[in-house]
């Protein structure tokens, strides 16, 4: 089926997007201009992520907007104005310093969607320590894993975490000197302190250390989508990067109340989570609960959101429920939302459009870009299906690689996804794994693992995961397409495709899908779902088999594991679990 593209309008009136001439914005864009938005630390002494993100904005006439507003679980509302984040965030850092963890010491989170993770995060950059945050509902395994192979020095949790998940472990994590628990009062034995006592006891005036745009800030473990997933390292200088897109892709503005409903345990809940939205100076709310439709609408009401961004897996799951939430609740506020993690089907872009009374903007990019590389930009027209065009001061182009060059393709035709290097936060290294990361680059390209198409008008379409494409009777077959073809039926509420060996085709499409509620599994719907994609798709490309289940397996951060998908199909070892949506230990 053909989607009409959206047509976006500039209005009079109202907030203006900042970027309203892409063309004019990417002739001039430089990276030197958007640098010079930021302050950089007093005395021209670098560049530090928490400065710009907290530190700035307090001292100015920022200081009592209300940078964090944190919904806990119960109906608790917690408010921090960039004044007392930053004074948080320097009781923090002077909690490391008086623990002696110095720069370039990795220190882990492992929390759920708590004030503490956000003030540990600051904190840490402020001490040019490296952060990394993991998933609360991570086993002993996985985070025995990534404790290990980053070095862990200093972790912050809870009593409960400690004892289950990670006390056992010290033996095994001989670099693991100081763990902070955010909920006892008192010190307990050596190496495991009470983090409410530090911070009473620490000063809340920190003076940040020079920090080199280049110093690490962040570790980042990839989704494991694919396979065991990869550390990505990231430096202070990321944040020119996350200024940028936060101007440009979330368009935000002063008064803007934003929310990401990513954790901070994915990369998109820290670079959009915690830094994007404070490097702006907005307020930007967090909610400690998992996801709940009703929840959510509700949040988006009371808390007046006007910029919003979430994840296809969440969107599935809110048409899903159905309904139409701008009946019951008033979404008024809403200006911008956006989405990243998996492609968005156009189903769901037109989904936004009546059901929330705006289109979703879907954008593209990776734990290893480390911010937003293409998007649907709020004034340009959405192509629906589409991932959009790339940010200025953004080369993408897609490609043939050969040995040791790549070679450009025509628009139309598939080929790998590259970015030319030199954007601020792109990744400076996979943890402990050299070669892996020198074999991303070609040139002055780095290829991105991901399969798409460039139409002629600019706009980037994602075809799939190198390691995901099907091959059937000398097609290449994207998953993609063939989920997305099959989320046009009524019935379906989310597909997973794979290809499974076939001594005639090569490979055989099968999906598998998960019903909306509303419907039951039985052969006729098969049938019907089968004749419904042959329709659409043509019969080489559609599925040849189809199986139902509840729910498909998905990553924590909500991507559908077509891997897993196809192990168990076919009885072969199911690989890297450990962050399985449904792995928690
Ligand atoms: P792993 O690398 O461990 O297998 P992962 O690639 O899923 O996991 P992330 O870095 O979290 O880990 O995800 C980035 C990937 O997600 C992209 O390379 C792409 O495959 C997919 N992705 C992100 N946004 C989009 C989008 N808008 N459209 C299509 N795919 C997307
Ligand atoms: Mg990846």
């Amino acid at each position: 089926m053909e989607w009409t593209p959206i047509k976006k309008t500039l209005h009079d009136g109202g907030v203006q997007p900042h970027l309203r001439d892409y063309a004019k914005a990417r002739a001039s864009f430089s990276w030197e201009e958007i640098r010079d938005e930021l302050d950089g630390l007093p005395g021209g002494r670098g560049l530090n992520i928490a400065y710009e993100a907290v530190d700035r904005h307090a001292a100015g006439p920022r200081g009592d907007h209300v940078a964090l507003r944190w919904l806990g679980q119960e109906g608790d509302v917690l408010e921090f104005s960039y004044r007392a984040l930053r004074k948080q965030s320097d009781r923090f850092a002077n909690v490391l310093r008086a623990l002696d963890v110095g720069e370039g010491e990795t220190v882990f989170s492992f929390l759920g969607r708590v004030p503490y993770l956000y003030i540990a995060a600051l904190g840490t950059l402020k001490n040019v320590s490296v952060f990394c945050p993991l998933f609360s509902a991570f086993g002993p395994e996985p985070v025995y894993q990534r404790l290990s192979r980053g070095d862990a020095a200093v972790v912050v949790t809870t009593e409960r975490l400690y004892e289950k998940r990670i006390a056992g472990l010290r033996e095994r994590l001989p670099h693991l000197r100081h763990v902070l628990l955010t909920d006892v009062q008192d010190d307990r034995a050596d190496g495991v302190w009470s983090l409410p006592k530090r911070m009473r006891e620490a000063s809340a005036s920190f003076t940040l250390p020079a920090t080199d745009p280049e110093d690490l800030a962040l570790l980042h473990f990839t989704s494991g989508t694919t396979g065991m997933p990869k550390g990505a390292l990231h430096v202070h200088e990321a944040i020119v990067m996350h200024y940028m897109t936060g101007k440009y892709a979330l368009d935000l503005h002063p008064d803007d109340v934003f929310w990401c409903t990513a954790d901070p345990g994915w990369v998109t809940g820290t670079s959009y989570g915690i830094i994007a939205p404070f490097v702006h100076g907005v307020t930007n709310v967090v909610d400690e609960a998992d996801f709940d439709a009703e929840r959510w609408y509700h949040i988006l009401e009371e808390q007046q959101v006007t910029v919003w961004y979430t994840a296809p897996t969440a969107i599935r799951m809110l048409m899903r429920v159905g309904g139409t939430p701008r009946e019951g609740y008033d979404l008024s506020a809403l200006r911008l939302v956006c989405s990243v993690g998996e492609p968005l089907n156009p189903e769901a872009v037109m989904w936004g459009q009546e059901a929330l009374g705006l289109p979703i903007h879907d954008n593209w990019w990776q734990t290893e870009t480390g911010g937003i590389m293409i998007a649907n930009l709020p004034a340009l027209d959405i192509r629906p299906g589409s991932m959009g065009r790339p940010l200025p001061g953004v080369d993408a182009a897609v490609v043939k690689r050969t040995d040791d060059q790549v070679e450009e393709m025509p628009p139309g035709e598939e080929g790998e996804l590259a970015l030319r290097i030199g954007w601020p936060s792109m990744f400076r290294g996979y943890l402990h794994e050299k070669k892996r990361y020198e074999d991303c680059f070609v040139g002055d390209w780095y290829l991105t693992g991901d399969l798409a198409r460039e139409d002629a008008d600019g706009y980037f379409w994602f075809v799939g995961r190198a390691d995901d494409i099907i091959k059937t009777s000398g097609h290449m077959v994207s998953p993609f397409e063939v989920e997305s073809a099959l989320m046009e039926h009524d019935a379906v509420a989310e597909a997973g495709v794979i290809g499974k060996p076939d001594p005639v085709s090569g490979e055989r499409v099968k999906a598998f899908v998960a019903l909306n509620t509303s419907y039951t599994p039985s052969d006729e719907l098969r049938l019907d779902l089968l004749g419904f994609a042959r329709t659409k798709l043509g019969a080489a490309v559609a599925p040849k088999e189809i199986d139902f289940k509840d729910s498909l397996p998905k990553t924590k951060s909500g991507k559908i594991m077509r891997r897993l998908l196809k192990a168990r199909e076919l009885g072969l070892p199911e690989g890297d679990l450990s962050t399985l949506e449904t792995a928690s230990g």
